[in-house]
């Protein structure tokens, strides 16, 4: 779409304003709104000005003037606004006319630059899964204003059953028991049709909706894969779209990775295919899980990168909590086909060849899409490039449950990092997969580290509600 396009749409769709965004270093989006009636073709060349000094993680006072330019690829109308209101999304430019080195999108065509100046192939596709909560109200205040918020998974049933009007206690989800069961028990399928019906509205391809598996309203739903930019784009517009939706039926939704304790916690699987010129690379038939050698080393790279690729694809202290054994989430840095404990799946059911992929189970929502995409197609072009072989480094392939391997078996695997700053710790022995070719420069990965570290520290030094259990009658 060209700037003159999205002008004749402002005109046919009686647009009243024009909403700029930009996405921040942890993912969030951000807006500033014109009037349509200030938008003309300057506004396509010029940009709009942002003060930069003011978003966590980007510039410093001294150097605070930045430019918003509009992606003319990227609009959509806002389906929450009063009135028509016009989103497009923008990449970030300094004053001197440079793309911002910090800008995630800025990042994420770097990547996707890359992939086509390596020879390895033309495109990349990307289908994330991002689960999510909806809860009626999360006791969000207290974690606003103390360090005693502590919800766990009996807890939060008997919370919503308590407040479910006429009493009615049959027809729960227990802990864990929230896998596809129909109505009543699933009490949330009009909240997420609606939920679907607004992201078709907004242009997003939506393949499916469902409870997923942890009590009290955890739901997933899934949209058709895309180009790497494209699809970190669309998880923006669909999380814009989730809390909105959950906001207007007095509900709050989370991406939070591991909001209750004792039940499951919410992912973003990300599978992953390479085309050349419209041809899969990662299908080769009769092979194990029908994957071509180039699919293998991709895989290498990832799992070989992962405690650092891990930095940026759990980026929360809270990603860690949902990493442990025993609740669908991977802990081990294994590969299979089929088997829900390793960190890298390769989905075998339904299969053909242009669908055949790899899925990526660590990442969580915390993630910033664009620097997630953009980590793990570097770390997967890094296994091609190299060769590495994750069958002869030990990486599987594993069909069997993993969580029920004996003590010397487990003892081979390789697990996820403990927590945040191990997860750093990695990301800062092993970068030189990211800035391969400019695509993170090493100023981009320090300044990552630092603020990661100061959240790490921030929530370390705060007293945890557990610790009275353990020590206040001592
Ligand atoms: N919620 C699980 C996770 O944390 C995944 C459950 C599923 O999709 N089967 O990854
Ligand atoms: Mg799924
Ligand atoms: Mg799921
Ligand atoms: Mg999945």
């Amino acid at each position: 779409m060209s700037a003159q396009n999205v002008l004749d749409l402002i005109k046919e769709k009686n647009i009243e304003f024009v909403d700029f965004r930009f996405v921040d270093l942890a993912g969030r989006a951000h807006h500033i709104t014109l009037p349509a009636t200030e938008v003309d073709e300057d506004t396509f060349v010029n940009g709009v000005a942002f003060d930069g000094s003011s978003i966590t993680g980007f510039r410093g006072i001294e150097q605070s003037d930045m430019v918003m330019m509009p992606d003319t690829e990227s609009v959509y109308v806002d389906p929450f606004t009063a009135h028509a209101t016009l989103i497009v999304m923008s990449n970030i430019y300094t004053p001197d006319g440079d793309r911002y080195d910090r800008d995630p999108r800025s990042i994420a065509h770097k990547a996707e630059e890359f992939l086509q100046q390596s020879g390895v192939g033309t495109t990349a596709f990307f289908a994330p899964e991002s689960e999510f909560f909806i809860f009626d109200d999360v006791r969000y205040e207290s974690t606003m204003n103390s360090s005693s918020f502590f919800v766990d998974s009996e807890e939060a049933a008997w919370n919503t059953n308590r407040k479910e009007e006429g009493g009615n206690l049959a027809f729960k989800v227990g802990v864990k028991g929230g896998y596809v069961p129909v109505a009543p028990v699933d009490s949330q399928q009009d909240i997420r049709s609606e939920m679907v019906r607004l992201m078709q509205e907004s242009g997003l391809r939506v393949e499916r909706h469902h409870h997923e598996v942890a009590t009290a309203g955890q739901a997933e739903i899934n949209f058709r894969f895309d180009t790497l930019t494209k699809t970190a784009d669309n998880l923006m517009k669909y999380k814009y779209i989730v809390h909105n939706v959950a906001r207007q039926y007095g509900k709050v939704a989370t991406f939070m990775p591991k909001p209750l304790f004792g039940d499951n916690g919410s992912g973003m699987h990300v599978h992953t295919s390479i085309f050349n010129e419209g041809e899969p690379l990662f299908y080769e038939k009769g092979a194990y899980a029908n994957l071509s050698e180039l699919a293998l080393n991709y895989i290498g790279g990832i799992l070989y990168h992962a405690p650092a690729l891990i930095a940026i694809t759990n980026p929360s202290t809270n990603s860690f909590k949902r990493l442990v054994p025993g609740y669908e989430a991977p802990v081990n840095l294994v590969f299979s086909a089929g088997n829900r404990s390793a960190a890298v799946r390769i989905p075998v059911a339904a299969v053909t060849p242009k669908g055949c992929r790899i899925e990526f189970r660590t990442p969580d929502s915390t993630a910033n899409p664009y620097l997630a995409f953009a980590a793990m197609l570097m770390a997967g072009l890094d296994g091609i490039k190299r060769k590495i072989d994750p069958r002869a480094l030990g990486y599987g392939p594993f069909d069997k449950n993993i969580y029920e391997l004996s003590d010397e078996e487990k003892a081979e695997i390789r697990s996820v990092p403990g927590n945040l700053d191990e997860a750093l710790d990695a990301l800062e022995a092993d970068f030189e997969f990211l800035t391969e070719g400019g695509v993170f420069t090493k100023e981009f990965i320090d300044n990552y580290v630092d603020v990661k570290r100061a959240e790490a520290k921030a929530v370390a030094i705060r007293i945890h509600p557990h610790e009275y259990g353990l020590y206040f009658d001592c």
